[in-house]
């Protein structure tokens, strides 16, 4: 990548000498996700950013005020929106608010953090610039504490802010982010903003440990101690959509469903995550448009198990990722290395669902089942196949094995009255088993879609499914690992749980569906079973289902990055 010559804004110095990795995905690849400290930080501003206040000078008792000061430097090479410029006594100085307390050295004096330090010696480079004179000392503000503390720009900090600013500019020619920082400095790690994008622990921990699970799931024993720096679930829900005539317009913060003129639900619009339409349901363009601001997606699915396309906020910038992924993709080495990878770990979930499935009283695994012997077989032989298009082969022999299988995982109602599979059908799916797996796989395919959307891929361009025009190619990769342990997972439970009967499915012509009921109680099971928490096989951590999907999408984008070394499928143990 070239460097780009636009000036450097001022807080990014304080987020370089905070961390350069942080840098790099903020200002780099322009990923801005927010949290709590940011919505402080944004909450204590509200008066300095205040359009009745900026650019206005005050003056009280012998002190000039003036708030929201935008100044650049050519020379420099950054630029900023200085909070207040104070002005007494002839003297000027820059007065920055900052959220929280302020912190205390070893004599219990309030202090400066260095990165803060860094990026108000920068706002006084400016004003020196601006103004032709000097500015040796300013001020911040900790609104936590309501403490003011003095800053002296000495020499060696104005070094350091220098400094600050070449790291920016070397940083920008990079490829890849640098890596986390060191275990010295991870305290950093649990405040920050974008851990959940950085993954530092994982990434460190793959740096240090090249090699993939194998197909049979590590041990307890040797399950790493990765500590956990990101959420293990999702906060908000995901709202369904599927009253047929229905309507969804926006009113104040909050989402309003409609129908026939008449309000049927009302929900907050911080409390979802995700939207899915289902049918013959209008969205408002206002409704869209907020939850695009809002980042919530919007994803399409027919009524017969589809899935569409989602309406998703704009892309992340980070160009370079998807550079780096076309490169990666266009590959065959690479390509043939990841099919592996996703395919090794549906083979070994098929046969961990299929020997816990049927295993008999006397047999503790099931491993004794033919299928299970078969696929074992084919896990085996994976290392050796040498093409994409026999990995390709390989997977498809798995899923005969399979699913020859599947119609005895189904359990039998005392009435008699249950459910059948005999193969696998679809478009349209003949049968209610055939409906309920295509279901699952069009949900699936959209909480893909919604993951690598989310890490900034471009999702049509994969490395398995190749070539597939118009298809998600790079969600529907994703999506072969988690196949068995999410989508056939919740078919299994809402039969054999007897959540749904026969009468959940109407058959018209060759094509079988679900009720609106049955529909129900299907994205009910859905979204229990994307809540489940699990073991991650390389991480060693748990985490929620809907987690691990964002979480597997990131490792793959730290491998097509050339961070870590290796890309590793999920793996229930
Ligand atoms: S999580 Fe840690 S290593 Fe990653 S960007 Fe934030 S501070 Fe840097």
């Amino acid at each position: 990548m070239s460097a780009t010559t636009d000036p450097i804004p001022v807080r990014a110095l304080n987020q370089v000498t905070y961390c350069p990795r942080l840098y790099f995905l903020q200002y780099v690849d322009c990923v801005m996700p927010v949290n709590e400290h940011v919505e402080g930080g944004l909450f204590d501003h509200r008066r300095v950013d205040s359009g009745d206040l900026k650019n206005k000078t005050r003056t009280d008792r012998g002190t000039a005020t003036s708030r929201g000061i935008a100044l650049s430097s050519e020379a420099l090479g950054i630029s900023g929106i200085l909070d207040v410029i104070e002005e007494k006594n002839g003297e000027q100085y820059p007065v920055e608010t900052k959220h929280g307390k302020a912190p205390h050295d070893d004599d219990g004096k309030p202090t400066i953090w260095d990165n803060d330090a860094v990026q108000l010696c920068a706002q006084a480079l400016l004003m020196e610039e601006a103004f032709g004179q000097p500015v040796p000392r300013g001020y911040q503000f900790h609104a936590g504490s309501r403490e003011r503390v003095p800053l002296e720009f000495t020499d060696a900090l104005r070094q350091k802010t220098q400094a600050a600013i070449t790291r920016c500019r070397e940083l920008q020619v990079l490829d890849a982010p640098p890596e986390p920082l060191p275990a010295e400095l991870r305290h950093r790690c649990f405040g920050c903003s974008l851990a959940s994008v950085c993954q530092p622990e994982e990434i460190l921990y793959q740096i240090g440990h090249p090699n993939p699970a194998d197909a049979d799931a590590p041990s307890a024993k040797t399950l790493p101690d990765v500590r956990l720096v990101i959420p293990r679930s999702d906060n908000g829900a995901v709202l369904y959509l599927q009253e047929p005539g229905s309507s969804v317009g926006k009113r104040s913060e909050h989402l309003v469903i409609k129908k026939d003129g008449k309000e049927m639900n009302r929900v907050p619009l911080h409390a979802v995550r995700q939207v899915v339409v289902c049918g013959n349901v209008q969205v408002s363009t206002q409704a869209l448009e907020t939850m695009a601001e809002n980042e919530i997606g919007v994803s399409y699915v027919t009524g017969h198990g589809r899935f569409i396309g989602s309406f998703v906020p704009a892309p992340a910038k980070n160009v370079s990722l998807r550079e780096a992924q076309f490169r990666k993709f266009s590959d065959p080495a690479a390509c043939l290395e990841l099919s592996k990878s996703v395919v090794r770990a549906k083979l070994a979930n098929q046969r961990t669902l299929l020997m816990r499935t049927l295993r008999g009283e006397e047999e503790a695994r099931g491993s004794h089942e033919p299928a299970a012997k078969g696929i074992y077989g084919l896990l085996a032989g994976l290392d050796r196949v040498t093409s994409v298009e026999s990995v390709l082969g390989t997977e498809g022999q798995g899923a005969a094995l399979y699913f020859g299988e599947f119609g005895r995982f189904l359990k039998q109602p005392p009435t008699g009255k249950g459910f059948d599979f005999t193969t696998r059908n679809r478009r349209p799916p003949r049968d209610p088993v055939n409906a309920l797996l295509s279901f699952a796989y069009a949900m699936l395919a959209k909480d893909c879609f919604a993951a690598v959307c989310t890490v900034g891929f471009d999702p049509y361009k994969g490395f398995f499914h190749q070539g597939r025009h118009g298809k998600p190619s790079l969600a529907l990769d994703l999506m072969e690992e988690f196949r068995p342990v999410i989508a056939d997972s919740v078919v299994l439970t809402l039969i054999n749980n007897e959540s749904l009967t026969p009468a959940d499915f109407i058959i018209w012509r060759d094509a079988c569906n679900l009720t609106d009921a049955g529909r129900k109680a299907f994205f009910a099971a859905y979204e229990q079973r994307k809540s489940a928490e699990v073991t991650h096989p390389v991480y060693g951590y748990r985490m929620s289902y809907a987690r691990m999907l964002e979480v597997q999408a990131r490792m793959l984008a730290a491998f097509v990055r050339g961070e870590i070394p290796t890309y590793t499928g999920f793996m229930v143990r």
